[in-house]
C-alpha cells in the first residue's frame, strides 16, 4: 500500500510517499482502508518537531481518520472479550464503515473502566505515536472504532471526529453551558471553533466569537455567532464587555494559548470558566492570581474526546445539529500541500486528505 511518511522534521519537513507492506491485524487490532483523513494542527507539531514528546522517523501523520474495516485480527468479530465490552466497543464486522478515535486508549486502566478514556494512562496518539491515515490502510485497536451513523459520509466524519469532538468534549464533558450563557469560541473559522459555536448554540448559548478576517468572521456568523469581534484589534476583549452589557462570557472555548489566553481573563464573567485544549500560540502563560480567585474564575483542561464525545459527535452531525467546515480535499500524493495551506493560516473550517 501507499502511505506518506515524514522522514525528517521541519517547516516544510521531508516527505516522501512511499510503498509499504500492507499492516497485519493483531489480536484486538483492526485494519481501516481510510477514505478521508483530517489535518490538523498537531500534525503541523508532528512535521516540525515541536511535540514535547519523542517520535520516531519515518512516521505516517494522520489521525482524523474515517474508513472501512477490511481486516480484523482475533477477538475482534463475533463476541468481544470483556476487555473489549469493558471498553464499549461493539463486534465487528469487514465493509463496516468507521471512524477511529485518535487518542487511542487502553481500555484496562482505571480511567478507561468508567469511560473516561481521555485520561487513560497509557494513552498514544494515532499518526504520532504511532503511524495514521495518510496512507491507503492504517492498523488500529478495535477499541478506537466508532460505528459511522447512516447520512454521515467519509468526508464529513473526517472533518468532525478530531476537531468537532473536541469541541463536544469540551463543553459536553469538561465545561458546562446553561441556556442563555454568554460563550467565547475562539476562532470561529478554526476546526474546533466551527464546531464549538455549532454546539453551544445547540445548548442554547448566546454565542461570540473571533476572527482575524472579514471572510472568517463572516463563516463564524453564518455558523450561528450572534457577535463576532475582530481579533487583531488588541482592544476585543473590552469590545466583549460591553456586548454583554459589562458582565462578560461565561464560557470561553480555548484552543490558541498565548497572549490570547490572557484576554479571554480580560472578558470573562465572574464565576466564569475557560476551557482549553491547545496552545498554538504559546504553551507558556503568565497569570495574575489576584483577579483570578476574585473573580472566582475557573481555568480547566481538556485533552482528546472520550468514545461519548465522539459518539455524540456523529449522531449530531446526523441529526444535521452539527455540520463541517471543508476548505479543501487533497489526494494523497498532494499532502505536503495541504500541511502547506494549513501552516498559511488561509483557510477555513478543514483540511482533508483523500487517499
Ligand atoms: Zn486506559
Amino acid at each position: 500500500m501507499k502511505a506518506l511518511q515524514l522522514v525528517a522534521h521541519g517547516a516544510p519537513g521531508k516527505f516522501e510517499l512511499r510503498e509499504v507492506p500492507d499492516p497485519q491485524p493483531g489480536p484486538g487490532e483492526a485494519v481501516v482502508q481510510v477514505q478521508s483523513c483530517g489535518l490538523n494542527h498537531l500534525d503541523l507539531w508532528l512535521e516540525e518537531g515541536g511535540l514535547p514528546i519523542p517520535i520516531k522517523l519515518p512516521r505516517t501523520p494522520g489521525g482524523e481518520i474515517a474508513g472501512e474495516i477490511v481486516a480484523l485480527g482475533p477477538g475482534t468479530a463475533g463476541v468481544p472479550p470483556a476487555v473489549q465490552r469493558d471498553a464499549g466497543a461493539p463486534r465487528r464486522q469487514i465493509g463496516d464503515r468507521v471512524a477511529v478515535q485518535s487518542n487511542l486508549f487502553c481500555g484496562e486502566c482505571e480511567f478507561c473502566r468508567r469511560g473516561e478514556d481521555s485520561m487513560c494512562l497509557r494513552g498514544e496518539i494515532l499518526g504520532v505515536q504511532r503511524d495514521g491515515g495518510f496512507a491507503e490502510k492504517v492498523l488500529v485497536p478495535s477499541r478506537a472504532l466508532v460505528s459511522l451513523p447512516d447520512g454521515v459520509d467519509f468526508d464529513t466524519s473526517a472533518a468532525l471526529t478530531l476537531a468537532g469532538s473536541t469541541a463536544m468534549h469540551m463543553l459536553n464533558n469538561r465545561a458546562h453551558v446553561n441556556p442563555g450563557d454568554w460563550v467565547l469560541a475562539i476562532g470561529g473559522a478554526s476546526g474546533v471553533g466551527s464546531a464549538a459555536i455549532q454546539i453551544a448554540k445547540q445548548l442554547g448559548a448566546r454565542v461570540i466569537s473571533t476572527g482575524s478576517t472579514e471572510a472568517k468572521r463572516n463563516l463564524a456568523k453564518n455558523l450561528g455567532a450572534e457577535f463576532v469581534v475582530d481579533s487583531n484589534d488588541p482592544k476585543w476583549p473590552a469590545e466583549i464587555r460591553k456586548i454583554t452589557d459589562k458582565h462578560g462570557v461565561d464560557v470561553v472555548v480555548e484552543h490558541v494559548g498565548g497572549d490570547v489566553l490572557g484576554k479571554c481573563f480580560d472578558c470573562l464573567a465572574r464565576g466564569g470558566t475557560i476551557v482549553t485544549c491547545g496552545a498554538t500560540a504559546g504553551r507558556d502563560v503568565p497569570l495574575n492570581l489576584w483577579p483570578f480567585f476574585v473573580k472566582q474564575h475557573r481555568l480547566i483542561g481538556s485533552y482528546g474526546r472520550n468514545r461519548a464525545d465522539l459518539d455524540a459527535t456523529l449522531q449530531w452531525a446526523a441529526a444535521g445539529k452539527l455540520k463541517p467546515v471543508i476548505d479543501s480535499i487533497f489526494p494523497l500524493d498532494q499532502t505536503a500541500g495541504a500541511f502547506a495551506k494549513l501552516r498559511s493560516r488561509n483557510f477555513f473550517g478543514k483540511v482533508l486528505v483523500k487517499p
